[in-house]
């Protein structure tokens, strides 16, 4: 998001946690007094730390009393965790469709509300981006239908048919499925004697961040789950690389059968990488 902003000309001030925990009000709080931004920009669903920010209205709140506007990166939330875009303020929220949609990637669903909307039409100059120029945008999708571009039909197609989907199980339902299937996940990978990444309080059902244990080649594991079962977790970025695994469940795919599988799979894996894990009778390793 630093880098897009940029790009674009903006001049950004990063607020930091350290990698596994959420962003802490309190900075946010400090930030705006120190450089009075105009927009505050975080993620909600933090894919690479496995965090999921809590307390969404304490920033929104804190961006609003200083006149700012708020962007969320919601790209793992949608369809998987609760998200309640107008309910905690949000003026601004995007995400993709190939996460907990389960749908092809191609069209991203976005949100604006009319606080964001009215800046996105009082600009003074244009946005550079003529793609992601809101203004004409909103004469395309609205009832004008003046012409901007040729829209990726198939994907719409697509879009509506996952969230036709949602409609149907109940946007509810599925973020207690999300949180009960990788619930499941969640003990499972602690009964094989391994911990997750973020504390309870911040977990993120949607990408379940895995320590990795000392003795084990994260790299090993990813590979033998990749060649021997067919299934694909990522490795950690950052700070965090070689310290974790990451496990999506999301959508789709994220169903009891899927994690039994996942979790016999992960022993079976951890097991041929020397790790003794206290779910299985004891291994004996060179
Ligand atoms: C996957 C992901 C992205 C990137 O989405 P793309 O469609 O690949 O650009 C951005 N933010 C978060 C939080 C994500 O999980």
């Amino acid at each position: 998001m630093a880098s897009m902003a940029e790009r674009a000309g903006g001049e950004v001030v990063g607020v930091s946690a350290p990698w596994g925990q959420p962003l802490d009000p309190t900075n946010v709080e400090t930030a705006f007094a120190e450089h009075s931004p105009d927009v505050f920009a975080f993620v909600h669903a933090e894919t690479s730390t496995g965090v999921l920010q809590p307390e969404v209205p304490k920033l929104t709140e804190i961006a609003h009393a200083n006149d700012a506007l708020v962007i969320a990166d919601t790209v793992t939330s949608l369809g998987g965790v609760e998200l309640r875009v107008d309910a905690w303020d949000i003026d601004v929220a995007y995400a993709g469709p190939q996460k907990c949609l389960s749908c092809p990637p191609g069209a991203s669903p976005l949100t604006l509300n009319d606080r964001a909307m009215e800046k996105v039409l009082s600009r003074e100059q244009a946005p550079r981006s003529w793609y992601l120029d809101l203004a004409l945008l909103e004469g395309y999708w609205g009832e004008d239908r003046a012409y901007h571009h040729t829209a990726p039909v198939t994907n719409v197609y697509a879009l509506r048919e996952a969230l036709r989907l949602v409609a149907e199980e109940g946007i509810e339902e599925r973020w207690e499925r999300h949180r009960e299937v990788a619930g499941t996940l969640k003990a499972g990978v602690e009964g094989l004697g391994l911990e997750m990444n973020a504390a309870e309080e911040w977990w993120l059902p949607s990408l379940n961040a895995v320590r990795v244990p000392e003795i084990v080649d994260d790299g090993a594991v990813i590979d033998h789950l990749l060649s021997e079962y067919d299934i694909e977790i990522a490795s950690g970025l950052g700070d965090l690389e070689g310290e974790i695994w990451r496990i999506g469940c999301m959508g789709h795919s994220a169903r009891e059968k899927n994690v039994s599988y996942l979790l016999s799979a992960l022993g079976d894996a951890l097991e041929s990488e020397g790790f003794e894990s206290e779910a299985s009778a004891p291994v004996v390793s060179d």
